[in-house]
């Protein structure tokens, strides 16, 4: 039995913690927020989980919502244009439904099961010091603070960054009181070029199932808008006001829509970032980054908490692999190479949405109207971003896809 202390009590932190106490070792998970405070405080996510990512959860058994979450069945992209001809507008559907459980319901349940199996729980706003104790009393310490401050201590990869500023500036709007889709659910992604994106797709939140709006803004342009909005209600309204301006086939299903609650909205924005994997304490002692911590992606294609998902179950897999051995530096690098071989593929497809898209991508989303294949293949590529190498990402390879189909 080894002994872990996990900074951090988000997807990342109680999926490994609970992974961990599971297969038999001694685990505290320290967080600076009460399970009360995160059930009654703002929303941080549209945390849409796909099968793979869901799938982990349902091995340690907490799958909790799959009867009373919404399912996202599909995934839509519109292109909106004035010349009918050259509209893109197709929707397929997931192999496997994927799900959206508001974190101020999740964190709080998983908070309680991870004590139930023998967790310790501490509140405490983790500083260095903290650290330094936590790691001369652990086996290894894992840091899984998302954007918290004392991510600060992981040294950014500027190999692995693609950029160094935030690339949109980002709004989360929890309604209830949208026009369902009259086939089938889904994530329906839109974009303006140039000016920004939108999604929705249906959840679970506090007050029951509900519809969250995602909108993606280009930093300095039209839907770079809220800085001026001051309550709740000019923040519904905002939403309102970019779909009318920006999205007019969406503004028509959110003519009724109502917040869910004060605290459902958030704006915001971050620059996307890769971090080394291991920081050094003052006293010489090591820790280990998870999660948003050391791979933080724009939401642009909903894979966070997919990520933080497929990494605990990458370090689960290598803590498990280790037994009786020690956690040290080369372990902890090579541990995060192993996620690094699924998550590379993830953040360079997140970071190529956030580039004006190449002609070779809008080739294939406009193939996709009419080609089957092509729109379902795209649409599972949320589940397992290595699908999309290399016919949708390499140039090349795009064009002979689009030819082999075309013929
Ligand atoms: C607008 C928006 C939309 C998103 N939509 C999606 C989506 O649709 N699908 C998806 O997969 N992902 C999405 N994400 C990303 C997803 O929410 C994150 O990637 C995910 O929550 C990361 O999990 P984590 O455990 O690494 O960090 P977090 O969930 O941020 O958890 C960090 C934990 O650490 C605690 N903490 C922080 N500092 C300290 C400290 N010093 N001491 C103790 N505790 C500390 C926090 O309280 C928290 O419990 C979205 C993100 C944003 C901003």
């Amino acid at each position: 039995m080894n002994n872990f202390t996990i900074i951090g009590a988000g997807q990342a932190g109680l999926q490994l913690g609970m992974g961990l106490l599971q297969a038999g070792h001694k685990v505290r998970v320290v967080t600076n927020r009460t399970a009360e405070e995160v059930a009654t405080g703002k929303i941080l996510s549209s945390q849409c989980m796909f099968d793979t990512a869901l799938s982990y959860e349902r091995d340690l058994g907490l799958n909790y919502w799959d009867e009373s979450c919404p399912k996202v069945n599909g995934i839509g992209l519109t292109i909106d244009n004035p010349d009918p001809s050259a509209l893109i507008n197709w929707a397929a559907r997931l192999d496997a439904p994927a799900q959206s459980v508001d974190q101020r319901v999740k964190m709080p349940r998983w908070m309680a099961r991870f004590e139930e199996l023998g967790g310790e729980l501490v509140i405490c706003d983790a500083g260095i010091e903290e650290l330094e104790t936590y790691a001369a009393e652990s086996d290894l310490v894992l840091v899984a603070s998302g954007k918290g401050e004392v991510g600060k201590l992981f040294e950014r990869d500027a190999e692995r960054s693609a950029f160094d500023r935030p690339m949109r500036a980002l709004g989360l709007t929890y309604v209830n009181g949208m026009r369902q889709d009259d086939d089938y659910s889904k994530v329906g992604f839109n974009i303006a070029p140039g000016v920004g994106e939108y999604f929705s797709f249906p959840a679970l939140t506090t007050t029951g199932p509900c519809d969250i709006m995602v909108f993606e803004g280009v930093p300095g342009g039209e839907m770079d808008c809220w800085g001026e909005v001051d309550s709740p209600e000019a923040h519904l309204q905002m939403s309102k006001d970019i779909l009318a301006r920006h999205f007019p086939l969406e503004a028509a299903r959110c003519e009724q829509v109502e917040l869910t609650d004060d605290n459902g909205i958030l704006a915001g924005r971050f620059p996307p970032t890769i971090k080394k994997p291991v920081a050094r304490l003052p006293s010489g002692a090591l820790v280990m980054g998870i999660g948003d911590t050391v791979c933080l992606n724009d939401p642009i294609t909903g894979q966070g908490s997919n990520n933080a998902s497929k990494a605990s179950r990458v370090y689960l897999d290598a803590i498990v692999a280790r037994a009786g051995g020690e956690f040290d530096e080369d372990w902890m690098n090579a541990t995060f190479e192993s996620f690094w071989d699924i998550a590379q593929y993830i953040v360079q497809w997140t970071n190529s949405l956030l580039l004006p898209p190449p002609d070779h991508a809008l080739a294939i989303y406009a193939l996709a109207n009419d080609d089957r294949e092509t729109a379902e293949r795209f649409a599972n590529g949320f589940d397992d971003a290595r699908a999309y190498f290399p016919w949708f990402m390499d140039a090349e390879a795009a064009q002979e896809w689009v030819a082999s189909r075309s013929r």
